[in-house]
Formats: C-alpha cells, sequence, structure tokens
C-alpha cells in the first residue's frame, strides 16, 4: 500500500522536534548539530529571536492579503534587495523552482518584445540544479530527473560544465540566455571559477545574451558576499533567489535589471502567495541581518576558520576524503568513501550533513554557528570519518 505521504523522499529516520540555532532536537532528546540547515534554508539557525518577533508581529497584524492590494513588507523587502544589489526590481515566489519559471518567461518575453520572438534558446550547463517544475527539470535536463517525465519544456541546450569550446560552439542569435549556479549545489559545491563567471558575462555583452544567475543555494551570504557574483565583480541581468532568503519561511525572488524585466508588464506574471505578508515579514528581517557588512565579516572570518580545521580532518582521513571545496560557509567534503556512508555515520555521531552529486558531504551550516560549534562539529566529522570503512579498506 502507497505510504499516505507520497513517497518521493528517502528520509533517514530521524524526527526533530525543536531547535535553536545550529541545534536540533530529536523526539528521543539526542541533540544534533545541524551542518545542512534545511539545505540552506536556515541561513540564521532554527527559531533566530528576531525573526520569530517578526515572524509573530506580522501573525498578530495579518497573515495575508493578496497581490490585489499593497503589501508594505514586500515593499520593503524588494527595496533592500534594490537597494543592495545590481537589480532595478523584484518579483516575489515561493520558492526556488517558481524562480526558475519566472526566469525563463521573463528571458524570453524579453526577446520576443525586442521583435525576436524566435530567440527562446537557453544554455544550461550540466550538473546544475533548478528545482523541480517542469522548467527545472528541462533546464538542468539529467536523466535522473528527467525521465519519465516527457515531453519536456523545449527550449534548453545543455552544455557540459567548464566545456568552452562547446560553448563559443552553442551561441548563436537563437540563444536569449544562459543560465548557471555560480557555485553548483547539488551538483556537489562545484565553484564556477571567477574568470569563468567574467568570461561568460563577457560572451554575454557581445552577443547580447542575457545572463540569468541561480544563487537560490549559494546567496543570501553563503558565500561571505551578499550574492556569490560579488566575488567576481560581474553582475547579472535575472538572478533566482530563494532558501535562505526566507530563513526558514518558504519565500523566493527574482531580482532583474530594467532592461531584462522590461517584458513583464501588468498581467504577464503572477502569485497568490508570492511576496505574501508573513514571508516578507520574515524576509525583510533576514536582510537586515545578512545584508550588513560586518555580519558579512563574521562569515568569512568563521568560514576561513572552518576551512583550515577541515583540511585538518581531510589530512587526518585519507582514506575517506579527498579534499575540502566551496566558499564561504557552503562547504562541500569530496569523499574517497561513499558520501552517504559518511552522512550515516555523522548521524550516529550527532551532527547533520548533506550529500550531493559528485560522491561530496554538503557543510552548510547556519551562518549564525559560533566558533565553540565549529570546533565541535570537525569533532565530530572527525568520529564520524572513524567510523567509515574507507575507499582503501
Ligand atoms: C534548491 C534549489 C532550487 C530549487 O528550489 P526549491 O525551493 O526547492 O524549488 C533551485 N536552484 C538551486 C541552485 C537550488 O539549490
Amino acid at each position: 500500500m502507497i505510504a499516505s505521504v507520497l513517497p518521493t523522499y528517502s528520509r533517514a529516520p530521524l524526527t526533530f522536534v525543536s531547535g535553536a540555532g545550529s541545534w536540533l532536537v530529536e523526539e528521543d532528546g539526542r541533540r544534533f548539530l545541524d551542518l545542512g540547515a534545511g539545505i540552506a534554508v536556515n541561513a540564521l539557525g532554527h527559531a533566530h529571536p528576531a525573526l520569530v518577533a517578526a515572524l509573530a508581529e506580522q501573525a498578530n497584524a495579518l497573515w495575508h492579503v493578496s497581490n490585489l492590494y499593497n503589501i508594505p513588507a514586500q515593499q520593503k523587502l524588494a527595496d533592500a534587495l534594490v537597494e543592495q544589489t545590481f537589480a532595478d526590481t523584484v518579483f516575489f515566489t515561493n520558492s526556488g523552482t517558481e524562480a526558475c519559471e519566472l526566469a525563463v518567461k521573463m528571458a524570453r518575453k524579453y526577446w520576443h518584445d525586442k521583435g525576436a520572438p524566435d530567440r527562446t534558446e537557453i544554455i544550461t550547463f550540466s550538473g546544475s540544479f533548478h528545482g523541480r517544475s517542469s522548467a527545472g527539470i528541462a533546464a538542468a535536463g539529467s536523466e535522473k530527473m528527467t525521465k519519465g517525465f516527457g515531453p519536456l519544456l523545449p527550449g534548453f541546450t545543455h552544455l557540459e560544465f567548464g566545456d568552452h569550446d562547446a560553448l563559443r560552439a552553442a551561441v548563436s542569435d537563437k540563444i536569449a540566455a544562459i543560465m548557471v549556479e555560480p557555485i553548483q549545489g547539488e551538483g556537489g559545491i562545484r565553484p564556477l571559477p571567477d574568470a569563468c563567471l567574467k568570461g561568460l558575462r563577457d560572451l554575454c555583452d557581445q552577443h547580447g545574451i542575457l545572463m540569468i544567475l541561480d544563487e537560490v543555494q549559494c546567496g543570501m551570504g553563503r558565500t561571505g558576499k551578499l550574492f556569490a557574483h560579488e566575488w567576481a565583480g560581474v553582475t547579472p541581468d535575472i538572478m533566482m533567489v530563494a532558501k535562505g532568503i526566507g530563513g526558514g519561511f518558504p519565500l523566493g525572488a527574482v531580482l532583474a535589471t530594467e532592461n531584462a524585466a522590461s517584458g513583464m508588464t501588468a498581467g504577464t506574471h503572477g502569485s497568490t502567495y508570492g511576496g505574501n505578508p508573513l514571508a516578507c515579514a520574515v524576509g525583510g528581517k533576514v536582510m537586515d541581518i545578512i545584508g550588513d557588512d560586518a555580519f558579512l565579516a563574521e562569515v568569512n572570518r568563521k568560514a576561513a576558520l572552518m576551512r583550515q580545521k577541515l583540511e585538518g580532518l581531510v589530512a587526518a582521513h585519507p582514506d575517506v576524503f579527498e579534499a575540502v571545496r566551496g566558499t564561504g560557509l557552503m562547504m562541500g567534503l569530496k569523499c574517497k568513501a561513499t558520501n552517504t556512508d559518511v552522512v550515516a555515520a555523522g548521524y550516529g555521531q550527532g551532527v547533520l550533513t548533506v550529500p550531493a552529486a559528485d560522491n561530496v558531504v554538503r557543510l552548510l551550516p547556519a551562518l549564525t554557528i559560533t566558533d565553540e560549534e565549529i570546533a565541535t562539529a570537525v569533532d565530530l566529522l572527525d568520529a564520524a570519518a572513524s567510523q567509515v570503512k574507507g575507499a582503501d579498506a
């Protein structure tokens, strides 16, 4: 008999009942140090007092009004995002994959309105992840996500990650946009080198192609900048955001320049819940905290500390780990042993990590993790690694 919850997830046998900061409490009372943070969602940890207060205050005043009316919390968050980024305008969604939907629609509408309605093709890369909607799976294009779900949304050109020749060969007057994650998350914490992101920007500029960055996982302070592309000194035309921006409340956004968004006039797009007062009250507070230079400086300091300790961990377990990779507090341990064995051993030691493709264990702690917790985290990972049978064993 099918489970009452559609069985699309393989779940660990853990049931968390409460959380505070970087810690979660299981129903049997065990405490777990959370280095997954809901897959980069709980950017400020669990039950951050300022977020709880913002949510409670909004909940007492007004939960929901339609986008038929003004929503002050939405306006405030949009203003803050415009103020602190490349963007001139913002549309709010409830998730990352809805942001992907709009990014695709926006790029196509742009060219339609410019008198090039055939310019619909979007270049994407192997190993990418853009969510599970029809556009999201078609964009990523992996067999794992698309098999059995055809016919797929047409209009995506899939290139091998890092194949510069294929990229140059694919450019034509049919290409509307290039969509890329500055650091692939699900793909295994694979950073696009700064020089490549710059190169992509140049290519886009030469051919008038729109650059869409998917910062759903790597954005919102995760890498030590508000958005990851800032490290490369380039800006996109359109950017997808979600995960960390809601701090645990479902919220996403598409940020765009005035030019890229020029086709999106009244009636061309909408969402019932997107930008809802509860989500934006929380998102506004998240932005207040993460958008602060002193906060981001702390993220960078802690990231350097954690990186150094993780290099020591890898050196201590050469049969289990191969390397540390990533930027800021978006880190991956490339494994020699099986990544899911390392994650499972972590459960036994009271530490939560997240597997990713390319045999990587992802570490995406709350950006508020303390120095002491970083030390504890690496001790727990060390104990977990000692339980894992290495590749050579
Ligand atoms: C998680 C993720 C998405 C999809 O977000 P959902 O909220 O699950 O729809 C899209 N892109 C990237 C890079 C992600 O990490």
